[in-house]
Order: C-alpha cells, then sequence, then structure tokens
C-alpha cells in the first residue's frame, strides 16, 4: 500500500485500534515541521491589539471522538478567537430559536463582499449569512434579546462546554476592539434601523467583542471542531451542548461561508466545514471523526491563517478529509461509539 493510501485508512483504523493514533501524531508532526519555516502574510492590524501579538507561533491540534487530543507545537497557546465565534453564536441561535425563526434573523446566503461590507441582501433586507459582521451582530443582538444582560456570560458558557474547559477573555482586546471597532457599530445601527433587532447598539456591540476577545488555544479549537464533528457532544466531557439540527445547519453554513473571501477555493482544495478568525486561528470540522485547530497568526490577503490554509489542506490531501473525497471513510469512524 503506498504511503498516502495508508494514511488515508488510518481515521478508520483508530476506531478499532487506539495506538495508531500514535500514528496520527507522527503525521502531524510532520505537517507541522513541513510548514514551520514559512513566515507569509501579515499579522492583522486594523485592530490595534492584535498588531501587537507575537506573529510566529504555530500550533496544530487535532479531537479524536475519544476524547483524546493530539497536540504539536504552539497548540497551548491563547489567542482570541474572533470571527470563529460566529459560527458557535449561530449554533446557540439556532438551538434557541430553530431553523425557521432563525432565518428571519440571518440567511445562509454566500456573499462575495468583504466581511465587514455594511451592507444587507437587498431581496431579504437581512444579513446575507451569519459568518460575516452583519450577520454575526445580527445573531449578537437577537442573543442579546432573547437572553438580556447575561447574554454574554451564557456565551461563554456555551463556548466552554464546547471547548470542555473554562474559558475567559481578553480584556485588552475587547478594549482595543472597543476603541476602533467604529465599522462593526455602523453595522449595529443598521440593523437596528432595519429592525434585525430592536437591542440598544453599544450593548450589542459590548457583547459582540467580547464574544471576539474570547481566548482559545488550538487545542480548544480541536476539542470545539469535534463536538461538532462528534453530533454536538463534546467527546472530552460527555455533555451534549447543541442539537443536532443546529449542527447540521451550522457545519453548512461553515461550509460554504466560512473562509471569508476564500471560502469556495477552500471548499475544493480542502472540503470541510470551516471557520477562521482574524487572531489566527482556523477551525476545522470532519463530520462524524475530528476536529481540526490551528493557530499561526499571519494572514494572507483574504484575512486567512497562511500556515492554517497549508496544514488543513495538507491533512485533508493526506488523510482523505475532503468531504467528497472517494476515500474519506466518513461515518464508520464512530461506528459503535455514539
Ligand atoms: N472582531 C473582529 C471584527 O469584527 C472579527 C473579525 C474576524 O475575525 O474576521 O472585526
Amino acid at each position: 500500500m503506498d504511503e498516502t493510501l495508508h494514511h488515508r485508512s488510518l481515521l478508520s483504523a483508530i476506531a478499532s485500534d487506539p495506538s495508531s493514533t500514535d500514528e496520527l501524531t507522527i503525521i502531524t508532526k510532520k505537517v507541522h515541521a513541513q510548514y514551520l519555516a514559512n513566515l507569509e502574510g501579515e499579522l492583522a492590524d486594523y485592530i490595534p491589539g492584535l498588531a501587537k501579538v507575537a506573529p510566529d507561533h504555530y500550533g496544530i491540534a487535532l479531537g479524536l471522538p475519544s476524547g483524546r487530543v493530539i497536540a504539536v507545537g504552539d497548540a497551548e497557546i491563547p489567542f482570541t478567537i474572533q470571527s470563529i465565534s460566529k459560527a458557535y453564536t449561530y449554533a446557540m441561535l439556532l438551538d434557541m430559536l430553530g431553523t425557521d425563526e432563525t432565518a428571519k434573523v440571518v440567511g445562509v446566503q454566500p456573499s462575495s463582499d468583504p466581511f465587514n461590507t455594511i451592507s444587507l441582501d437587498a431581496r431579504t433586507h437581512l444579513p446575507f449569512n451569519p459568518m460575516v459582521n452583519t450577520g454575526a451582530i445580527a445573531v449578537t443582538g437577537k442573543l442579546r434579546s432573547l437572553l438580556g444582560a447575561n447574554a454574554f456570560s451564557k456565551i461563554l458558557e456555551v463556548f466552554s462546554n464546547a471547548a470542555g474547559r473554562p474559558l475567559t477573555f481578553d480584556e485588552n482586546i475587547y478594549q482595543s476592539e472597543q476603541e476602533t471597532g467604529h465599522r462593526n457599530r455602523a453595522i449595529g445601527h443598521l440593523l437596528r434601523a432595519a429592525h434585525v433587532f430592536d437591542e440598544p447598539v453599544d450593548e450589542v456591540l459590548e457583547i459582540y467583542f467580547k464574544q471576539c476577545s474570547i481566548l482559545v488555544t488550538a487545542a480548544d479549537l480541536a476539542v470545539m471542531g469535534a463536538t461538532l464533528a462528534n453530533l454536538g457532544k463534546n467527546p472530552l466531557t460527555g455533555k451534549k451542548v447543541f442539537g443536532l439540527d443546529s449542527v447540521r445547519h451550522a457545519l453548512s453554513v461553515m461550509f460554504t461561508c466560512g473562509m471569508y473571501d476564500g471560502a469556495g477555493d477552500w471548499a475544493c482544495k480542502v472540503g470541510l466545514p470551516a471557520k477562521s478568525g482574524v487572531g489566527g486561528g482556523v477551525l476545522a470540522v470532519v463530520n462524524r471523526q475530528i476536529g481540526v485547530g490551528v493557530f499561526s497568526p499571519r494572514l494572507d490577503s483574504n484575512g486567512n491563517s497562511v500556515r492554517g490554509q497549508l496544514t488543513c489542506a495538507r491533512l485533508a490531501e493526506d488523510l482523505g478529509l475532503h468531504a467528497f473525497d472517494s476515500l474519506n471513510h466518513g461515518s464508520s469512524f464512530l461506528r459503535g461509539m455514539l
């Protein structure tokens, strides 16, 4: 069997032979070594606090359905979750309202506008999708109206449940976003004017800036991804975090809209639902199999982590993770474990 074919059957092998996770560790280390010297890309600088982070960290983590986490490199260094939060607040809203009512707040249509565009879908007068700022702020506004003053602590609690440990947020990055987030405030006022929500804009933005400032590691992202892969149940703690419909819906939108203007290329090359953030995180989900978390803060012109994308593409290729890869062994991995 050639090496690639052998790797591609590895994920299914792990279900019957846990010792093969060591082989998965070796592959992950190899990918890390392959891209370690790649220092292309720039830090996000439109949030001053983000322009000051150490640029060269690089960590990869895989969250397995057994709850085991394979962590390589800087996988325990905390960074701000930024836009990756959008996928999880969306899943929260879906859980609270269901898909039909959520569709009255935000669409599911990919948009080719930049993530921070100040405009709505002209047909529906709603944000295009929850992965751009208009949609994410609409989701946060709706959570504020459903949860009141407790909205942020509830968000932190649900994110912590998905990560399997208590998370906190970075006060400095939060302040930095508060001081400079004028576009996001403009979006908040647009949404309020369009009656997408009726909450005080400053209060909604406070929650949104805090949710973006939640600190995670690549290992946390791997477990958060594994929670979605594992049908909404955290494989580390066994806790049910999201309902089945919410997971299916959130993963669908992550597949089509999760990687800013690089979403189409990503779907073809990597073929996984994913979300990136300008803090340098990339989270990818191999449905019913594993969660992948990568941290590397240097970004390309679309705002996606350069090494984050290379890492996911390499792992997808070597392990046959692409959703439409003929050698993706898919849900057989979890057979007997659900
Ligand atoms: N807090 C950032 C913003 O709203 C998130 C951006 C991102 O990660 O795309 O501008």
